[in-house]
């Protein structure tokens, strides 16, 4: 019997895993990938928003802004990419001058810190290719960005050294109540909780109704966005949004934490909530968009094009509740969800407390995390890792200069990568321009050696990723 299982790896299940890692329990995380982060958290804008942007009083305006507090420090402590390169969101017009004001009267009343109006000459200082047509901005010096996959996996692997059980690639199918708490079904296994935490993303309204009657739905909404090669990075040094509308936040402008350029996400309601292919449409909609905050961008160095779905629901705010008796619905957690995650944890974490589960401290429980890729290295670090491990003298992934020795690391970690994706997400191969083109084959090649399997059964992604359909000739290299 598990004192709490957690349904759903993504960053409020890492989250929570990481939070509750710090208490003598016994903690069980189901996620139905093969993977921790492969829903929202992996494809989304990777902002830590300031908390300029959700309605004073609600449950999103208060853990945004905690949340963003929170964040430094455990980037810092798991050594998570985190990048303190504020926000500026652009006026155009009159009507757009009074939408800063009451974004600004907004951040006021949430806490944020910092946050000023800034004239058209005032922003151009900050952003040399800011277009002639910004008449004002509102600039929110806490904003931040972050390796959103990273902060998710990174939380987890540390839940995992203090204790946290994972079972990855089991889709939850029921749960029942018992005398005692809840068994929870998947095509592995049933396992017994006293507490189940529902964070499931976009199926969190299903979790939920495997336990309580229907209280929310959960209404899919697509964002489509362009990566661009490092060489336009210099493009946008804050995040550049525009102002928000009904559909959410509006396309952003943004360097990222791998120094690239990021432009979108449009805004598409879906009716197949795990269907992330991008669209034509909508990527052109994203790209003409991005143009009217920063008309110099050029896209011909486009490297990548990916679709992130959001948790949107029919209600205004997080669903944050116990839908029945030890079952806590962390659901419908749309942006600013990543902002938000840590607090959400905490917030989780007492409720359980106040509900009556007994949480006293492990003194040698850990957080921090030791991550250091060979490029990151001192020239003395970098002879000493070599000396260590010579595969670390192997560069596998030229254009990010990652080495077979962090590849190694990667899938010898506590919680492995078994995927090439799962190994990108880790270290970073196939990130840079070749996206892949190069370093793949050797990827999968190592997979397969260090797992002791046929490069066959090496999955791109998911289930039924499958990147080799045939055996390859005995002993021929890839
Ligand atoms: C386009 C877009 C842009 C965004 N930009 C930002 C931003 O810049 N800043 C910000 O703060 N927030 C942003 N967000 C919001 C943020 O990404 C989400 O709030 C956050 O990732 C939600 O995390 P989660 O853990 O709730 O969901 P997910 O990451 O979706 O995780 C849910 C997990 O539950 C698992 N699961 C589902 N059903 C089952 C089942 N039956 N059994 C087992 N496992 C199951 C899934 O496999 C998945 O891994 C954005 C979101 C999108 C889509």
């Amino acid at each position: 019997m598990y004192d709490v299982t957690i349904i759903g790896g993504g960053i409020i299940g890492a989250a929570c895993a990481y939070t509750l890692s710090r208490y003598k329990l016994s903690i069980l995380l189901i996620d139905k990938e093969n993977d921790i982060a492969m829903g929202s958290t992996r494809a989304n804008s990777a902002i830590i928003h300031a908390g300029f942007d959700p309605e004073p009083g609600t449950l999103m305006a208060s853990l945004n802004v905690e949340g963003s507090r929170m964040a430094p420090e455990i980037c810092r402590a798991l050594n998570v990419p985190y990048i303190n390169n504020g926000a500026l969101v652009l006026g155009f017009s009159d009507q757009d001058d009074k939408t800063l004001e009451m974004l600004y009267e907004r951040g006021r009343q949430n806490g944020v810190e910092g946050l000023c109006l800034l004239s058209r000459e005032e922003a151009r200082k900050k952003e040399a290719f800011l277009s002639d047509r910004v008449t004002s901005a509102l600039y929110a010096p806490t904003s931040a960005i972050v390796d959103p996959w990273e902060y998710a996996i990174a939380m987890s692997e540390t839940a995992a050294v203090n204790g946290v059980q994972f079972r990855l690639g089991e889709r939850v199918t029921a749960i029942k109540k018992t005398e005692v708490g809840y068994e929870i079904t998947t095509p592995c296994g049933v396992y017994s909780s006293r507490y189940v935490i529902n964070a499931a993303g976009v199926h969190s309204d299903e979790i939920h109704e495997m336990v309580a009657p229907k209280s929310f739905t959960i209404i899919p909404v697509r964002g489509d966005y362009c990566v661009l090669d490092k060489v336009e990075n210099a493009r946008a040094a804050c995040t550049l949004f525009q102002c928000p509308s009904k559909d959410g936040k509006g396309v952003l402008v943004t360097p990222t934490v791998h120094g690239n350029l990021l432009t979108g996400p449009n805004a598409i309601s879906c009716a197949n909530r795990d269907r992330v292919n991008t669209e034509a449409q909508g990527i052109d909609f994203v790209k003409h968009a991005a143009l009217k905050s920063v008309p110099s961008i050029d896209y011909r160095q486009t490297i990548r094009q990916y679709a992130g779905m959001r948790a949107n629901s029919d209600q205004s705010d997080f669903i944050i509740g116990f839908a029945d008796k030890g079952f806590l619905d962390l659901a419908g957690i749309k942006s600013p969800g990543l902002s938000a995650a840590p607090a959400i944890a905490r917030l989780a974490a007492d409720m359980l407390k106040e509900d009556g589960l007994q949480m006293s401290e492990t003194p040698d429980s850990v957080f921090t995390r030791e991550k250091r890729l060979f490029k990151q290295m001192s020239p003395e670090e970098k002879r000493a890792a070599i000396a260590r491990e010579p595969l670390y003298g192997r560069v596998i992934c030229r254009c990010e200069t990652i080495t077979e020795g962090d590849i190694l690391t990667a899938i010898h970690s506590p919680l492995p990568a078994r995927t090439l994706d799962g190994v990108k997400r880790r270290v970073g191969t196939g990130m840079g321009r070749c996206q892949g083109g190069f370093c793949s084959p050797r990827v999968v090649e190592i997979l397969a050696r260090e797992w002791g399997v046929k490069p066959e059964s090496i999955l791109k992604d998911g289930a039924g990723s499958i990147i080799l359909i045939g055996p390859t000739k005995d002993g021929a290299k890839l």
